[in-house]
Formats: C-alpha cells, sequence, structure tokens
C-alpha cells in the first residue's frame, strides 16, 4: 500500500496503538432464540442466537455424559466488499472450529448429557475481526439463554501494522499489515481459549501484544457483564 498505516503515532483511523473500535452489545434480541446478542465492534456487526440444550438428533451423535456443542459461523453474501458466495467455505468451517472451542471450557456441559447446545453466528457487516466479535456476542447469547457458565469468554485480535504491536485490527490493517493475532480469553482467569496467528511476530512482540489483548478483554468483559446484567435488572423492574 502506498499510504503508510501509521501516521504520528496514530493509525489509519485515528486510534491509538492500544485502542479498540466502539462497542456495542445488545442482549436478547432474537424472540424465537433460547438467547442472542448483537455485537458490534466498529464497522463489524454480528448477531449470535443459542438454541438448547434440546435433544440431539440423530442420536448416535449424542454424548451420555454431557452435552455436545455445535458453532456455525456464518458471513452473509452482503457483508463483505463483493458479494460473498452463500453457504459453507474453508474459512467459515475454520472459524467455527476454534470458535466452538474457545467457548467449551466455559460451558457446563456435564449437567445436560445427551443434548445439544447449537450456536449460530451471523455475520451482518464485516471490517476484520469477525471472529472475535462472534465468539464475544456467542458467550452473551449462551448466558442470556440461562446456560450454567464458568465464565465469559471474551475475545480481541491484536497484530503488528508497520512494525508496531497494534490493538483491534481493522480490515485495512489486516489486509497490509504484518500480523494479526486473535484471542479469546476468559478474562476473570486470565484463561486463554483461544489463540491463532496470520503473519510473524517475535517471541517479545507476541508477549506484548498478549498485555495488550488481555487489558482488551477485561473491558470486553465488563461491557457484557454490563449488558447481562442491564437487560435482567430492567426484566425484574
Ligand atoms: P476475521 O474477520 O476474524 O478477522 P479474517 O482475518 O479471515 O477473519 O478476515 C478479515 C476480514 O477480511 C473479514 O472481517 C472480512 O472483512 C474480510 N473477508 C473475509 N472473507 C472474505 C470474503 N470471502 N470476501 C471478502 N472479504 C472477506
Amino acid at each position: 500500500m502506498e499510504q503508510p498505516l501509521i501516521k504520528d503515532g496514530r493509525r489509519v483511523d485515528g486510534r491509538a496503538f492500544d485502542e479498540m473500535r466502539p462497542i456495542r452489545i445488545e442482549v436478547g434480541v432474537l424472540k424465537r432464540a433460547d438467547g442472542s446478542c448483537y455485537f458490534e465492534l466498529g464497522d463489524n456487526k454480528v448477531i449470535a442466537a443459542v438454541y438448547g440444550p434440546r435433544e440431539l438428533h440423530p442420536r448416535h451423535y449424542q454424548d451420555a455424559k454431557r452435552a455436545i456443542i455445535q458453532y456455525r459461523y456464518n458471513m452473509a453474501p452482503f457483508s463483505v466488499d463483493e458479494r460473498k458466495r452463500p453457504g459453507p467455505d474453508r474459512r467459515s468451517i475454520e472459524i467455527s472450529k476454534v470458535s466452538r472451542e474457545a467457548l467449551e471450557p466455559v460451558i457446563m456441559t456435564e449437567f445436560y448429557p445427551r443434548t445439544t447446545i447449537d450456536i449460530f453466528v451471523e455475520v451482518l457487516q464485516s471490517d476484520a475481526g469477525t471472529r472475535t466479535a462472534g465468539i464475544n456476542a456467542a458467550s452473551v447469547a449462551l448466558a442470556d439463554a440461562g446456560i450454567p457458565m464458568r465464565g465469559l469468554v471474551s475475545a480481541i485480535a491484536v497484530g503488528k501494522v508497520d512494525g508496531e504491536i497494534v490493538l483491534d485490527l481493522n480490515a485495512i490493517e489486516d489486509n497490509y499489515g504484518d500480523a494479526d493475532m486473535p484471542v479469546a480469553m476468559i478474562a476473570k482467569t486470565n484463561t486463554i481459549t483461544m489463540i491463532q496467528m496470520d503473519g510473524k511476530m517475535t517471541r517479545e512482540e507476541i508477549q506484548k501484544g498478549l498485555e495488550i489483548a488481555k487489558n482488551a478483554c477485561r473491558k470486553i468483559y465488563q461491557m457484557q457483564r454490563e449488558a447481562l446484567i442491564s437487560k435482567y435488572s430492567e426484566e425484574i423492574e
């Protein structure tokens, strides 16, 4: 790219290196789902719907000891610049798998043998960071569905752009930057449940990135909690 991605200590959209894009969370936006959440991260707009625990068919997929978790990440055809071909592809299958694994450690599946908990994440608009937005939404939707959890999972990406470690890359930074590292964690206990990396960073850079991601996840966790508390305190009133 001709233009520098960093100028006078600021990024292309004016953010500081350790600044996230604005976040908006709405809980319980779908009436047919057991739990749901709308999550905005800058120009990313995603919705998560949770169904279950419900009986799993076919029965040979059932686990006699626990619920199984199914996660489907899907991008709407209109969520990207050029129309995306509908249906699953390698990327969405990979994102579905890692997102499920990011959430599984907090879900008390042992309470619901032979059932399934189905999580659907629909990306309505994308600007890099959709998998982290999806995980944040899904985590809140699971809580909204009343599913017992050990904690909430929060997620954000860090990466390297023009040699600097930055938080929450947007699409331009993701496309023209040096590295992108999405992280999901249980902020309450500092437990990482997902970490991926595209590009190259040194050990020191990864450590610095993780520290920045950890602080950001703590902030996201507070926002997720507040969104849930405000929905349920309104209902009680
Ligand atoms: P994430 O959205 O989690 O950052 P990627 O790094 O794979 O995942 O994608 C970065 C961004 O690239 C997406 O948010 C989206 O804006 C864009 N993108 C991904 N897949 C496509 C596609 N098939 N067509 C156009 N843009 C895409």
